[in-house]
């Protein structure tokens, strides 16, 4: 297959197994990937996969330069991290380029992913101090106060991170970002449907920016990743359940921490006191947006009943005027591609269920013919929680909508989920705050959807089966850390009281003068005097 041939549409087989897939869609290798643009099923460019045995090369390259990186300390690495800003910002245009025909993204939606990451760039460089500096501590009692007690904060050295292909740059660069800001090393695997956006930019680091050889990329699929756990120290993954239990259980093996970013089913309410227009907007665009594949979609709504009508016509309204296609860089069209045509099928067949089981689509419900792979804004109603739709992840541009009796029902239904990232509430604005508190979720927004990722200065993370970790936030470069505990004897004697050799004098007044510290009432702590 050459650059530039159209493929066939289906699903396509990525097992390492399959050297080609049985559908003829695809011939991808052992050895090599091919990228499709699927917004026009041509192929883009072929990859190289990376074998276990050079996954533990680079892990090895790396870890070889950690030391001489972190000894540059937070302001020294930071130096090296604006210089990757500033190639980011005079480079923006030619990654979108890549990212866009590796994804099939509109425009749009593309070109929040350098903003973003430039952002994150400074808000990392100027708050590492304050997140994982040097902490000093008092002790907690005058037994120690010879004592000089210290944390500091340690990088694990070679953090992995294995990242999926719906933001391929904000989540692989985005994790990178504080690893590398906290001083570890970093070797990403990039999801195999999106491996060039992420491959350009450590190129660049490499060869224009010319930073630290701390930074690389290993090309592949499952079999990649599972190396690249064997190998790294720190594991940070962002993909579906399914396969973040399997990432958790191979990381066991060898004890390796795992910070998990994972799937979501994300549920908006609607409030009968809520700005209707608003509320209708927000769907369509937090369902909508990026094709609704972003972990934070918003997949369920759940209206009070008095707004339901009116929330469902506004909201039919909004998505069925959307435009779908190709985009180039005519910021012509709102809504994308399907990135993974497996992903398609998994839409395609929630949607199927619930029409089949008796639900109706007011606008959209079909995958649309090629050339490209698109699935139409959907908008779903008559559904309830027997449904793949209303309970597994779609990861499409499909939301479902269920009227609720009052906000009681809507949060039940809510809660009523294994997932719980995120989600959003809309109405009068202290009545949504309080219901809003009561949705089981990492993150919650209150008469707004997926902002809560741009406000870097909380913490984000999955519930339930959503996650385990944070990032964004403190928790987000600390858990590139391991903490170090210094205690230092600031004056001492000979020997500590404590030391051999024992005498019953000695831990007699051991005894006492604990319990006279310890005891909180007068009488334990005079019941020992004399
Ligand atoms: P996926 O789980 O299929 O793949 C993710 C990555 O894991 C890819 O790089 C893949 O090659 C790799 N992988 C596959 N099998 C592996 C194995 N056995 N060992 C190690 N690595 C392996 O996910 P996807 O389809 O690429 O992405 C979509 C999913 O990601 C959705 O579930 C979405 O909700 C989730 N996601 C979560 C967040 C978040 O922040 N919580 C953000 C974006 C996407």
């Amino acid at each position: 297959m050459r650059k530039g041939d159209p493929v066939e549409r289906g699903t396509i087989d990525r097992s390492i197994e399959v050297a080609k897939a049985p559908d003829g869609t695809s011939s991808s290798s052992k050895d090599n990937i091919e990228v499709l643009n699927p917004a026009t099923g041509e192929l883009v460019s072929t990859v190289a996969v990376d074998t276990p045995e050079t996954v533990a090369a680079t892990v090895a390259r790396v870890r070889a330069n950690q030391t001489e990186w972190e000894a540059l300390g937070i302001e020294g690495r930071y130096r090296w991290l604006g210089k990757l800003r500033d190639w980011l910002l005079d480079n923006s245009e030619r990654v979108l380029d890549t990212m866009q025909a590796e994804t099939g993204k509109v425009r749009a939606d593309a070109s929040g992913e350098p903003v973003y990451l430039t952002d994150l760039i400074n808000f990392y460089g100027t708050r590492a101090a304050k997140f994982i500096g040097e902490e000093a501590v008092r002790p907690h009692t005058p037994l120690l106060a010879s004592k000089k007690l210290r944390v500091q904060y340690r990088p694990h050295p070679v953090v992995g991170i294995i990242s999926p292909w719906n933001f391929p740059l904000i989540l692989a660069l985005g994790d990178a970002i504080p690893a590398l800001q906290a001083g570890a090393a970093v070797v990403v695997k990039p999801s195999e449907f999106t491996p060039l956006g992420l491959a350009e930019v450590v190129k660049a680091w490499k060869e224009e920016v010319g930073g630290p050889d701390v930074f690389d990329c290993v090309q592949g699929v499952g079999e990649t990743g599972g190396a690249l756990i064997d190998e790294a120290d720190f594991v940070q993954f962002t993909g579906s359940d399914r396969t973040g239990r399997k990432v958790m259980a191979r990381a066991a093996e060898t004890l390796t921490p795992v910070s998990l970013e994972l799937g979501g089913k994300d549920a908006m309410i609607v409030l009968d006191d809520a700005d209707l227009d608003r509320a209708a907007n927000a769907a369509a665009w937090g369902g909508m947006m990026n094709s609704g594949q972003i972990c934070m979609s918003v997949e369920r709504i759940y209206v009070e009943e008095p707004a339901y009508d009116s929330f469902v016509a506004k909201l039919t309204e909004a998505v069925g005027k959307l435009r779908q296609g190709a985009d180039g860089k005519s910021f012509g069209q709102e809504v994308g591609a399907m990135t993974s045509p497996n992903q398609t099928a998994i839409v395609e067949e929630h949607v199927q269920d619930a029409l089949a089981s008796g639900a109706k689509a007011l606008t959209g419900g079909k995958r649309l013919p090629g050339p490209g792979d698109y699935f139409e804004p959907t908008v779903l109603v008559d559904v309830d929680h027997s449904m793949k739709v209303m309970r597994d992840e779609t990861f499409g541009p499909v939301v479902g909508v269920m009227k609720a009796r009052d906000a009681e029902e809507a949060l039940r239904l809510t809660n009523d989920s294994r997932y719980g990232l995120s989600g959003s509430v809309f109405g009068a604005r202290e009545r949504a705050e309080r219901v809003a508190r009561r949705v089981e979720c990492g993150a919650v927004n209150v008469n707004d959807v997926l902002v809560n990722y741009a406000a870097m200065d909380v913490p984000m993370g999955g519930w339930k089966q959503s996650g385990i970790g944070y990032r964004h936030g403190e928790p987000g470069i600390k858990k590139y850390c391991r903490t170090e505990s210094v205690v230092v004897t600031r004056f001492a004697g000979k020997r500590e009281p404590t030391w051999y050799p024992y005498t019953k004098g000695r831990r007699r007044l051991i005894s006492r003068v604990a319990q006279a510290f310890n005891a909180r009432d007068i009488k334990r702590r005079l019941s020992l005097r004399g």
